[in-house]
C-alpha cells in the first residue's frame, strides 16, 4: 500500500510568470488557470488549492479546490495525473461550488410550525439538538420502530448508532441497496459478489445496457479504459442499446436491441461463435436461428455476424454489463452468457468486492420499507438523510403518509435543502457538504488497481451546520465516532499516513479487492435454454426506457449551471412511431403506466428503437426550490435575476411513473 505517486507539475515559474501577465494585462475575466494553479487577475492573489475527493457521484474523482485568502472556495479542477480521471472535471462535479453558496442552502436548522407540512421556521443549533433529543428519547419511550433512509453509504454505523440506543430500526442506505442489487446478481451467477469489465488488453469490447460515457458504477474509468483499449489496440467498440446513447454514438457500431431481449443476443453470438455447425445442444440453442433472432431482439443478423466476426478474431474480449440488465428478471442467466462469451473469445472478467449480505440489504427495498411504515402497528419515527422517496416514485400516497401524524409520528431530515419529502418533516437539519467534509472514496480505475482517495474539507462549514450522523449522535448522547476521527481510523488501519495538503491525496491498495482470472466461471451446463424465455409482448405498448443523464440527477435540479444547461426532459420517440400516432415534434404526449400518468413534450428522433420511448430521470422538481423550478427572484446572488428558463419549464419527473429501469407504457398525444 502507497500513496499514488501523482506526476509532479514544474508549474510555479510558469504559474508566477504567466500570472503575472495576464494580472498585468487585466483583459479576460476573474481568473486564470495555470498549470494546476488560479490567480486573481484583478488583485494578483494566487488561490490555494487543496486537493480532495468529489462526492457528487461515485466515480471518486480526484479534484483540486481553489480558495482564496478569506477562505471562500472560488473554482474548483481536476487533479492531473490522478488515476481515476486524470486532470478532467464533469459538470456535475464543478457544480458542487453551486450548492455551497446556494441562495436557498439551509443554514440553521427549520422547525415545522403548525404542523407538518405548513411551514417552518429558522431555530437555533442548541435548540434543534435539544428537541432531535427529546424526539428521540419520545420514540424510544413510545416503541416507535425507527427507520432510516439515506443517501449516504454508512449503513453500519447508523446501525451501530440503533443498538447503542436500544432500539428496533430498519436501514435504507440507498447506494449500498443499488450495489447489493448487482452483487446479487452475480454471487448467483458467478458464487462472487460483484464482477466487473476487464479492459487491459481488449481488441473487442461489447457493451450491454451500460452507459460507460455517461453513468453508471465505476463510468469514469470504464470510458478511460475503453478510450485506451481503441487508442492503444484498436479495440472495436459494438454497444447493444435500445437508445443511441453517448457510448453507442461512439461506437463502431451500435445495435439497436428490443429491451428484456439480451440473454436471446447472447445465446445467439455464442452459439454462432462456438458452434457454426450446429453441433451443440439444441436443448439450450433450440429454435434460435437468423430469423427468430431478429424477430425476437430486433437485431438485423448482418449485425451479429459483424459482432461474432470481432469476437472471433479478437484474441481478447471485454464485456461491460450494466444495470439495464442486473434489473431485468433475465439477469443470471444473461451474465452467466456472457461471461462465457467473453471466456470464449479470451477475455476473463475480474471479481471485485461488494456486500456480502446482499439479501438482507435488499429485504430493505424502497418500497418495502414504506410499506412497511404504512402497515406498521407501532409508532413509526423517520429519520431521512438527503434521500428525497417522494419525489423518486413514492408520489402523492407516500405524501399523505409522511404528512399525517398518524404512522409517522415523529420525522427528522438530515438535509442542506428543503425538498418534496423533507417539506413534511418536524425537524429539518442543515448538513455539511461534500467539501466542507472528511471522507474516503473507493474507485477502480484499472482492473487490478483499486484506488481511495482521501476526501478533506476544502472550505468551512457555516456555523451552525455539522456532520449529520455528528448531530444525531450528539443529539441522542450516544457515542459513535465522529465522522472525521472515524475516517483517520481508517487510514491508520490501513497503514496509510494522511497526505499533507500539498501531496497526493490518493492510495493504491492491492488488497481491497480480489481478483480472479477464472474462479467460479460458468460453463455450457449453467446456461438457461432460450426457450425457457418467452418473447417479450408489447400489446401495443411502448416500452419506457428510463436512463440517468450526466449533467443532472434528482438531488443536483437546484444547481443553477446544472439547471441552465438541463432542464427540459422530453420523452424520446421514433419518428416512424410519432408518424403513426400523429404526433409532432414538440407535442405534448400522454404516457401512462397503470393509475400513474405523465405528459411529456415530445422529442421525435431516430435516436431510439421503434417501439421504445426513453425519459431522463432527475428533471420536474415540485418542491426543490426556485432554481429547479425555473423562478428567478431577488436575492444576494445576482444570477438569480437572471434565470431564464422556467419559461421552458423544468421538464417531468419519470419517478412518477416508476423507479424501474424499463417498464411498458401506453403513449398518446395528450
Ligand atoms: S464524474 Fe462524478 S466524481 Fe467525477 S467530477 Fe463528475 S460528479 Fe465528480
Amino acid at each position: 500500500m502507497r500513496t499514488v505517486d501523482l506526476e509532479r507539475r514544474g508549474f510555479i515559474k510558469l504559474g508566477l510568470a504567466a500570472g503575472a501577465g495576464l494580472a498585468a494585462s487585466g483583459a479576460l475575466g476573474a481568473l486564470a488557470q495555470v498549470s494546476g494553479r488560479h490567480v486573481s487577475r484583478t488583485t494578483s492573489n494566487f488561490h490555494r488549492p487543496i486537493d480532495t475527493a468529489c462526492r457528487i457521484c461515485p466515480a471518486g474523482c480526484g479534484i483540486r479546490a481553489f480558495v482564496d485568502g478569506a477562505g471562500n472556495l472560488v473554482t474548483l479542477s481536476g487533479i492531473s495525473g490522478h488515476p481515476i480521471n486524470d486532470g478532467k472535471i464533469c459538470a456535475r462535479g464543478m457544480a458542487a461550488i453551486n450548492l455551497h453558496y446556494h441562495p436557498e442552502r439551509l443554514l440553521d436548522p427549520v422547525a415545522a410550525v403548525n404542523g407538518r407540512g405548513v411551514g417552518f421556521t429558522a431555530i437555533r443549533n442548541e435548540a434543534a439538538l435539544s428537541q432531535a433529543g427529546r424526539m428521540i428519547r419520545d420514540a424510544k419511550n413510545a416503541g416507535a420502530l425507527f427507520v432510516i433512509d439515506t443517501e449516504d453509504d454508512e449503513p453500519s454505523t447508523w446501525r451501530q448508532w440503533l443498538d447503542q440506543l436500544g432500539v428496533e430500526g430498519l436501514v435504507l442506505s440507498r447506494p449500498v441497496y443499488e450495489r447489493a442489487r448487482r452483487c446479487k446478481v452475480d454471487f448467483e451467477a458467478f458464487g462472487q459478489p460483484y464482477v466487473h469489465a476487464n479492459l487491459d488488453g481488449a481488441r473487442t469490447i461489447l457493451v450491454f445496457g451500460a452507459n460507460p460515457f455517461e453513468g453508471g458504477p465505476y463510468y469514469i474509468a470504464q470510458a478511460r479504459g475503453i478510450v485506451d483499449a481503441r487508442v492503444k489496440n484498436g479495440a472495436k467498440l459494438f454497444v447493444f442499446d435500445s437508445r443511441n446513447t453517448n457510448t453507442a454514438g461512439r461506437a463502431d457500431r451500435w445495435l439497436p436491441i428490443r429491451p428484456g431481449t439480451e440473454y436471446a443476443a447472447a445465446l445467439y453470438l455464442l452459439k454462432r461463435l462456438a458452434d457454426p455447425r450446429n453441433e451443440l445442444s439444441d436443448a439450450i440453442f433450440a429454435g434460435l436461428n437468423d430469423e427468430t433472432v431478429f424477430e425476437y431482439t430486433g437485431v438485423k443478423p448482418e449485425r451479429m455476424h459483424e459482432v461474432v466476426e470481432a469476437l472471433r478474431s479478437s484474441g481478447r474480449t471485454s464485456i461491460i454489463v450494466g444495470d439495464g440488465v442486473f434489473s431485468q428478471d433475465q439477469a443470471i442467466a444473461i451474465r452467466r452468457a456472457l461471461a462465457l462469451l467473453e471466456r470464449s473469445s479470451g477475455g476473463y472478467p475480474v471479481f471485485a468486492q461488494g456486500p456480502q449480505d446482499a439479501s438482507s440489504i435488499l429485504d430493505i427495498s424502497p418500497d418495502r420499507l414504506y410499506g412497511r411504515i404504512a402497515d406498521s402497528s407501532r409508532p413509526v419515527f423517520l429519520i431521512t438523510r438527503r434521500s428525497n422517496p417522494v419525489y423518486d416514485g413514492g408520489g402523492p400516497a407516500l405524501a399523505m403518509l409522511l404528512r399525517g401524524p398518524d404512522k409517522v409520528t415523529g420525522h427528522l431530515s438530515i438535509c442542506s435543502f428543503v425538498n418534496e419529502t423533507n417539506q413534511y418533516a418536524d425537524l429539518i437539519v442543515p448538513e455539511a457538504l461534500p467539501l466542507e467534509e472528511w471522507g474516503l472514496v473507493p474507485a477502480i480505475y484499472r482492473s487490478e488497481s483499486p484506488t481511495w482517495t482521501l476526501q478533506r474539507p476544502v472550505a468551512k462549514a457555516p456555523a451552525a451546520v455539522m456532520n449529520g450522523l455528528d448531530f444525531i449522535n450528539t443529539a441522542a448522547g450516544t457515542s459513535i465516532l465522529a465522522n472525521e476521527r472515524r475516517v483517520r481510523d481508517r487510514i491508520a488501519e490501513m497503514d496509510w499516513s494522511i497526505p499533507t495538503e500539498g501531496e497526493a491525496n490518493c492510495f493504491e491498495n492491492h488488497t481491497a479487492y480480489p481478483v480472479s482470472q477464472d474462479a467460479s466461471m460458468p460453463g455450457w451446463e449453467d446456461l438457461t435454454p432460450f426457450s425457457e424465455f418467452e418473447s417479450p409482448h408489447q400489446d401495443g405498448r411502448f416500452a419506457l426506457v428510463v436512463h440517468d443523464s450526466n449533467v443532472m440527477n434528482a438531488s443536483l435540479a437546484n444547481a443553477k449551471w446544472l439547471a441552465e444547461i438541463a432542464h427540459r426532459n422530453a420523452l424520446a420517440i421514433h419518428v416512424d412511431d410519432a408518424t403513426k400516432l400523429g404526433i409532432k415534434q414538440g407535442d405534448a404526449v400522454r404516457v401512462v403506466h397503470g393509475d400513474r400518468r405523465i405528459v411529456a413534450s415530445a422529442f421525435v428522433c431516430q435516436s431510439v428503437r421503434p417501439g421504445v420511448v426513453a425519459l431522463a430521470r432527475g428533471y420536474g422538481h415540485e418542491n426543490y426550490g426556485k432554481i429547479a423550478a425555473g423562478k428567478r427572484w431577488r436575492t444576494d446572488d445576482p444570477d438569480a435575476w437572471l434565470i431564464w428558463w422556467g419559461e421552458y419549464g423544468n421538464g417531468v419527473n419519470a419517478g412518477a411513473l416508476t423507479r424501474e429501469k424499463t417498464i411498458a407504457v401506453k403513449v398518446t398525444k395528450a
